[in-house]
């Protein structure tokens, strides 16, 4: 089984990569169901760890608690937790901490968030709450005990000055005490790459995992795209587009250029895949196995020492 002994960033900073997977917290018990058939699909996988996304209605971020706490309780597998600052006085995300630690779960991911107007909507902090992801890294080393990451965005934050800007805001959440980063989706490995090498000229290696999402529906996936700020390049599009009519057709060559951006990911040192599994295995399943075959990526096995 994964090594849950040893914290993510150790693991990180170890010599294999990791390959986790991102589920979203369902509206309603079918999709509860559906996500569990999932995650038992998933689990004999034995990923590095697997994350819960927080959403921005009351009750799915107390699904996000209660799912994230079965995971941890009821699998073999490291869950960890999103938690954002969106709609919450300070001493309610505080009290969400506590929840994640008494459920024996010491890793968060800490986000601002997307305004309740959708992603692109100006950002209005809760009276009294905090303003930016790093104040609720911040708040997490406060208390102590947990092993905390960030987003980190290849293209640059929609809101962000400047992509140079974004940079320096991931390595000021770095030097706060957030020890990996995992990103949101794009498509093109050199924007990756463009990303680790901001970071690493201002001095700073925080493992930078990166965020995989392959074009199942393509229809589904721009518009994500669009909402994340995430361009879908055209060298993506000629391929997709003369397909789009032909679901199987576009499955297939999505599942093609998600599997190839994995390889070119990891040649170039990735320390990681983070696959958003928008709650369904058999995808993330196919790469997986693509990847394993290839050598590129094993399971996780306990170290002898
Ligand atoms: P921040 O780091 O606070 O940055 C927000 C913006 O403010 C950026 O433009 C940044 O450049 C700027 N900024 C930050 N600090 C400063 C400063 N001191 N001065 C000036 N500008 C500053 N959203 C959810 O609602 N739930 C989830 O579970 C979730 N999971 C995610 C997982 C991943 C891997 C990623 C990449 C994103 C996720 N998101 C989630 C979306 C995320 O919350 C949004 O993209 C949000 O708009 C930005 O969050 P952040 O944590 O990067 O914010």
């Amino acid at each position: 089984m994964a090594d849950r002994d040893l914290s993510l960033a150790a693991h990180l900073r170890a010599e294999r990569p990791s390959f986790s997977f991102e589920f979203f917290p369902p509206k309603d018990d079918e999709g509860e169901e559906v996500l569990w058939n999932t995650i038992s699909e998933l689990e004999p996988l034995d990923p590095t760890f697997v994350s819960v996304t927080y959403g921005a209605g009351g009750t799915s971020q107390e699904r996000t608690v209660r799912i994230t706490s079965r995971i941890a309780e009821q699998t073999s597998m490291r869950a960890i937790g999103h938690l954002t600052l969106v709609g919450q006085s300070k001493g309610e995300i505080e009290s969400v901490l506590k929840q994640y630690a008494s459920a024996g779960i010491d890793h968060v991911l800490a986000l601002r968030g997307d305004p309740k107007g959708g992603p692109r909507a100006p950002w209005e902090p809760h009276p009294d709450g905090m303003t930016y992801a790093i104040d609720l890294v911040e708040l997490a080393g406060d208390l102590g005990g947990f092993c905390v990451g960030v987003a980190a965005f290849p293209e640059g934050h929609p809101d962000a000055a400047s992509i140079q800007a974004d940079a320096e805001v991931l390595v000021a959440k770095a030097r706060a005490g957030a020890e990996y980063a995992i990103t949101q989706l794009f498509f093109r490995s050199s924007d990756y790459f463009d990303l680790v090498d901001r970071v690493r000229a201002l001095d700073c290696d925080i493992p930078i995992i990166p965020g995989i999402m392959p074009i199942l529906n393509f229809a589904q996936v721009a518009r994500m795209a669009e909402l994340s700020g995430a361009e879908l390049p055209r060298e993506v599009l000629d391929q997709v587009e003369p397909i789009a009519d032909d679901k199987v057709a576009v499955r297939a060559k999505g599942i093609e250029l998600a599997t190839q951006l994995c390889r070119d990911l990891l040649a170039g040192g990735a320390p990681g895949l983070h696959f958003i599994t928008l709650n369904r295995s058999k995808a993330t399943r196919e790469i997986f196995e693509a990847l394993r075959g290839e050598g590129r990526i094993e399971a996780q096995r306990r170290r002898p020492h």
